[in-house]
């Protein structure tokens, strides 16, 4: 099988090899990410570089959740990206329920 650059993969193939993928495998095939509180709505660009400085290069991002940065906001941001090769702007989540936004 011969390969395939990662932002000729589809959209199908991307979101099944997200739940695996690590921060650093992210950052290789330059996937955009991103952050929302479901409680207050803030969304926040995630800097890779910094992500994987801060926790390292093994961290797996599925299902997980980040700390709201809003001043006075107790809610738990979702991740959410936009795979290589699809439209800037449409995110999915990181996570098990699987809506674009
Ligand atoms: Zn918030």
């Amino acid at each position: 099988m011969a390969f395939k650059k990662p932002e000729m993969r589809g959209l199908a193939h991307h979101l099944v090899a997200a739940r695996t993928m690590t921060a650093s495998q992210f950052r290789r095939d330059h996937w955009v990410l991103m952050t929302r509180c479901p409680r207050c709505h803030l969304d926040c660009w995630v800097d890779l570089d910094l992500l994987i400085r801060l926790s390292g290069p093994e961290v797996r991002l599925w299902n997980g959740h980040a700390r709201c940065r809003r001043y006075g906001c107790s809610g738990k941001m979702i991740f959410l990206c936009t795979p290589p090769g699809e439209a800037r702007g449409a995110f999915w989540p990181l996570a098990d329920d699987r809506k674009p936004l």
